[in-house]
């Protein structure tokens, strides 16, 4: 039976949400991507929406929290209960504290986090050049996978745009908060035996297939 708890670390730009979409098709569990759910409420002009729209958009991570409160929320639906998927939490040593005891507390431990890396060059290429559908989420790349029909979503028919974060002055920011705030956090996860690392530069499908071994 593969890990159906999972964490996905790693810097922005090295292809979570990506592998994220396909994992949850394999493992049929809930999706949890804080910066969708953020954006999301960003578009919907809520009041966390509001909060926190000026820190996503200088590349700073949103005060904890506002993003505790929301991954705290999310783990109580219904669709988490045969697993979850997080996608871009924990970012800080708070999330991560927040994030054991709230597990803990709900008797469902993180069962594996995989740990995707790549050079800031390549992170900083694939950012610049991602675009993504404001209404279904899909991702595109300018290069590596253009949208076949423009502006309009091959997959919904929604508009696909630049995110407001993915321009180079913002990427900058947003790896330097990585690596301040995040990249700590992985010695912890290497110590609880949990952390599995996977080469972030492979081709989508190679690092799904790494993926995979890494849950077995
Ligand atoms: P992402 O889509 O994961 O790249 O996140 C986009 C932005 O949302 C980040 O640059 C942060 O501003 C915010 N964000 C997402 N997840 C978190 C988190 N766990 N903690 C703080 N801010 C976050």
């Amino acid at each position: 039976m593969p890990s159906r708890r999972l964490v996905l670390f790693g810097p922005p730009g090295v292809g979570k949400g990506t592998q994220a979409v396909r994992l949850r098709e394999e493992l049929c569990v809930a999706h949890i991507s804080t910066g969708d759910i953020l954006r999301d409420n960003v578009k919907r002009s809520t009041d966390l929406g509001v909060q926190a729209k000026g820190f996503m958009d200088a590349g700073k991570l949103v005060p904890d929290d506002l993003v505790i409160a929301l991954v705290e929320d999310r783990l109580k639906a219904d669709d988490c209960k045969e697993g979850f998927i997080l996608d871009g939490f924990p970012r800080t040593a708070e999330q991560y504290d927040k994030l054991d005891s709230m597990l803990e507390a709900r008797g469902t431990p993180v069962e594996a986090v995989l740990y995707f890396s790549a050079p800031d060059e390549t992170l900083v290429r694939r950012i610049a050049g991602r675009r993504m559908c404001r209404d279904c989420g899909a991702t595109y790349h300018v290069d590596y996978s253009p949208c076949k029909t423009g502006d309009t979503c091959e997959k919904c028919g929604g508009e696909v745009y630049q995110r407001a974060d993915d321009n180079e002055a913002t990427v900058a920011k947003r790896l330097q908060e990585y690596q301040a705030m995040s990249a700590p956090l992985l010695s912890r996860y290497q110590e609880t035996g949990l952390l599995a690392e996977i080469d972030g530069t492979l081709s989508q499908e190679e690092v799904f297939q790494a993926a995979l071994v890494a849950i077995s």
